[in-house]
């Protein structure tokens, strides 16, 4: 029996695109298939395609005798594309992911099977029930303790990407609104045991690994106390990885913890800092970050001391946002002494609070599905923002962009690392890849919102012959 798994691309956020060379150093391996890999019993025979890294001729592969799919929002309408092809051959397809469990009507028009939450309590009953020809329409995935789930298939794939991808735990005790991550991992903290996870990063080839836990240390003392352990064990084994994380702020109030995250290869961390005051952080629900008056250059600096690079989440469009958001975030950023930031405008993910809000309020303005989750990359102003209209919040991205990675500004945070021994090669990396992906977002900011204003007009005229066209707006 052949499965074949596909993490489906979508051409504006592709980071393997070849316009940034500098974006092969932040291509990883997707995690979540080579899981389901891992799941997968030895009679199958396995292939996996990241189509990030290329699109092969399917027809051209051995017919699969089941094609399983896993998709972001963002990925759908290419993972709906894939579906209708690969059933058009007569080629059952199962989907799951976030975007599945979200929306598992829309997709179970589309495909044979859906997986609702995490896999693993259902994926070899799919298996089972694929090769005896009976798929159900609808597998509920539990989640389950994470202590004793088999080993992800890191051989499965290619080297050639720049990171190699682990997991050591599932879900996030915090409920931001804007994030999908509560209702699809759930809100309880679940750690796998630490043997496993170094065993697992012995198996990884690569000497980058991206740990893609929404939160690596997590926020109660026991939560601390684990990654601490962790750490240890990782030093213990002498694993010779570097690598990079996301984690909440009070990473900076451990110095014990900081000390092993850097023996143990820790140079990088992603830290949501969301916006730029406490009434946009109560606007989000991330009260966590206003506890105690952090001082949160003090905070950045803590963990710098400890040769790991910050960058910066930050976010455009919330309530609180007004004119000159874009500016006030850069000045933050730099305020704060961050190496790099990511900024995203704010996006109403299907199964989000912000979703259920925004849609209440009408303020969805990309609402044409499945075509328009495309998209819903975190990139694109898809809503419709309280202060800022989508030319305004457009120019604020822009601005807040061109204000932190002016070359001054680069050249000072570049310098600054190298004076101090920090990692001075690997911030300029990471400057000069977020710079040139702002270069080429504005382009594509531009474009979505001449086809989106477009394709409104379009919908409030009346539905003449002239105006028949009204389905997906005409820049793809
Ligand atoms: S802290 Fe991060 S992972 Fe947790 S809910 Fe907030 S945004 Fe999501």
């Amino acid at each position: 029996m052949r499965l074949l798994l596909i993490n489906p691309c979508n051409p504006l956020v592709n980071t393997g695109s070849k316009k940034n060379r500098w974006n092969k150093y932040r291509a990883w391996k997707p995690l979540g298939l080579l899981v389901l890999a891992g799941l997968t019993p030895a009679e199958w025979e396995i292939t996996i395609v990241d189509e990030n890294t290329g699109v092969p001729d399917y027809k051209r592969m051995p017919r699969p005798d089941l094609m399983g799919v896993s998709a972001f929002t963002s990925q759908a309408p290419r993972a709906y594309e894939l579906a209708a092809e690969f059933r058009t051959r007569g080629v059952p397809v199962v989907m799951g992911g976030i975007h599945a469990t979200m929306r598992p009507a829309e997709a179970s028009e589309r495909v044979d099977a859906v997986v609702t939450g995490e896999a693993e309590s259902v994926w070899t009953q799919v298996l089972e029930d694929a090769r005896r020809g009976a798929l159900k329409p609808l597998y509920e995935g539990s989640l389950e303790a994470l202590e004793k789930t088999p080993f992800p298939r890191h051989d499965l794939l290619p080297t050639g990407y720049h990171f190699g991808s682990i997991q050591t735990t599932r879900g996030c005790p915090l409920n931001c609104s804007f994030c999908s991550v509560s209702a699809f991992n759930g809100r309880e903290y679940r750690r796998r045991s630490i043997e496993d996870v170094v065993a697992e990063f012995k198996l990884i080839r690569e000497k980058e690994v991206l740990i893609v836990d929404d939160n690596l240390i997590g926020t109660r003392g026991d939560h601390i106390a684990r990654a601490k352990e962790l750490f240890l064990a990782m030093i213990e084994a002498d694993l010779g990885k570097k690598w990079v994380a996301q984690a909440t702020i009070n990473m900076a109030d451990d110095e014990e913890l900081l000390r092993l995250a850097e023996r143990a290869g820790c140079t990088a961390v992603f830290i949501g800092f969301e916006t730029t005051g406490d009434e946009g952080l109560i606007e989000v629900r991330k009260k966590y970050n206003i506890q105690k008056s952090r001082d949160f250059k003090a905070s950045v600096r803590r963990i710098q001391r400890h040769h790991i690079l910050v960058v910066g989440s930050f976010i455009i469009g919330l309530d609180v946002d007004r004119s000159g958001i874009g500016l006030d975030i850069a000045d933050t950023a730099t305020r704060y002494g961050v190496d790099a930031i990511n900024v995203m405008f704010l996006t109403p993910l299907p199964g989000t609070e912000l979703w259920k809000k925004m849609e209440e309020e009408d303020r969805i303005a990309a609402d044409s599905f499945p075509e328009d989750w495309k998209y819903y990359t975190l990139t694109l102003p898809v809503g419709r923002y309280r202060h800022l209209s989508r030319a305004e919040i457009i120019e604020e991205m822009h601005s807040c962009n061109r204000s932190f990675y002016s070359c001054a500004r680069i050249l000072r945070r570049v310098g600054r690392n190298f004076w101090k021994r920090h990692k001075a090669f690997l911030s300029l990396v990471c400057n000069l890849s977020y710079r040139k992906n702002t270069h080429l977002g504005r382009k594509v900011h531009w474009e979505f919102k001449r086809s989106l204003d477009q394709f409104q007009l379009n919908r409030r005229l009346p539905t003449t012959g002239d105006n028949l066209h009204v389905g997906t707006p005409p820049s793809e």
